[in-house]
């Protein structure tokens, strides 16, 4: 398919991670985690999972979050599962909360709407919110001072592969601010307004996008299951934000900031049911350059219902290590399994940024 073949371009000219085995470990980077009590069980088996992979050999802190205390059950059997520090972490109130200027009556209606019409989670509150503060809020949090990069993890996620060099590393010694596994299309019901409320962000802050910008990719609904613009102009492709390594300064910057007021301030997260995925990416391909985002194809990793398996046919080329539980030929196999699967356009978005730049 041309998806293969696009990807085998990609696969020999994307630089690759180095295998060594250094245990250097940074200062600036941590594992976090938001997390509610109740999944105690979904997150050690994560860290379980994460830790034999990788991060026993590493040992970077774990920073949960929560916007209630963690329990001490919580915090006595996740720190039993590594022999890094695990912090655990409140949110204060004026991250978490509603603002004030969302209207109660006008929040209560749309929600309904939304959730007569099946958009998923549309209904519960909680879930605007946690959305709402992994857009704007984390990397403000008084626990991430000091800090540069971050790890995201959530409960019940697989890791399938070992991981045999510091992924924090790779980012630093290749200049990349975000790291991603999966690409998918998300439900257009949920953003409707948000390309437009883009849109009007950038008119008045054109100086904002990056020279090398991902703008095609993030138009391009030419692959679309539905061909349809529900979206205002957004694909809606997304990389999938349960999974990300980052650089937090990306989200510290003055751009940044000022775009997720200007989203904030529309109301948008609770009107409707934005999530932090299409945030952030539509953020990263509006205002960093294309090659400082990075695809971790060699980092095996499933969040229920995708996954994303390495090639270990290539593994000695990729740097990844053996993989256990994951097909090897899913990932090539993908496609068209998984309709929502948008990684090919932003292997388009890849090869287009390299042609115009000569790479
Ligand atoms: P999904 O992945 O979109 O199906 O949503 P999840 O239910 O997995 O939620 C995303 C992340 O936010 C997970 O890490 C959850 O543990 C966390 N989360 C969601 N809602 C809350 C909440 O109300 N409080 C806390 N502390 N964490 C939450
Ligand atoms: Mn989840």
């Amino acid at each position: 398919s041309s998806g293969d073949r696009l990807l085998s371009s990609i696969k020999f000219s994307q630089s690759q991670p180095s295998t060594s085995q250094t245990t250097s470990i940074r200062a600036d980077s941590a594992i976090i985690s938001l997390v509610r009590n109740e999944e105690l069980e979904g997150i050690l088996s994560s860290m379980r999972q994460l830790e034999t992979s990788w991060n026993s050999k590493y040992n970077y802190p774990w920073i949960f979050f929560n916007n209630v205390p963690f329990s001490e059950e919580f915090k006595t059997r996740t720190q039993a599962e590594t022999e890094a520090e695990c912090r655990y972490e409140v949110i204060p109130e004026e991250h978490w909360d509603v603002p004030p200027w969302i209207d109660p009556s006008q929040l209560k209606q749309s929600m309904r709407k939304m959730k007569s019409k099946g958009i998923k989670y549309a209904g519960l509150l909680s879930y605007h919110q946690m959305c709402r503060w992994n857009s704007g809020f984390f990397y403000r949090h008084p626990a991430l001072e000091g800090y540069k990069y971050y790890w995201r993890v959530e409960p019940d996620v697989k890791f399938f592969c070992d991981i045999t060099y510091d992924p924090f590393q790779f980012m630093a010694d290749n200049n990349k601010t975000y790291g991603f596994t999966i690409n998918i299309f998300d439900d257009p019901g949920t953003i409707t307004t948000l390309w437009p409320e883009t849109q009007s962000f950038l008119k008045s802050h054109p100086d904002y996008l990056a020279a090398d910008n991902s703008l095609t990719w993030l138009t391009d609904r030419t692959l679309r299951p539905d061909h349809t613009d529900a979206a205002n102009g957004y694909s809606t492709c997304h990389f999938w934000s349960n999974f990300e390594i980052g650089d937090l300064d990306f989200w510290r910057s003055e751009r940044y900031q000022q775009f997720f007021e200007h989203l904030d301030q529309s109301g948008g997260f609770f009107y409707e049911r934005w999530g932090d995925a299409p945030v952030h990416s539509i953020a990263l391909g509006l205002f960093e350059d294309n090659e400082r985002i990075h695809w971790f194809r060699d980092i095996g990793y499933q969040h229920p219902p995708y996954i994303n398996c390495p090639d270990t046919s290539s593994s000695a080329s990729s740097g990844s290590g053996t993989c256990q539980h994951c097909q090897p030929n899913i990932f090539t196999h993908s496609w068209g399994v998984m309709k929502e699967d948008c990684r090919i356009n932003w292997f388009r978005q890849m090869c287009q940024s390299r042609r115009r730049h000569g790479r």
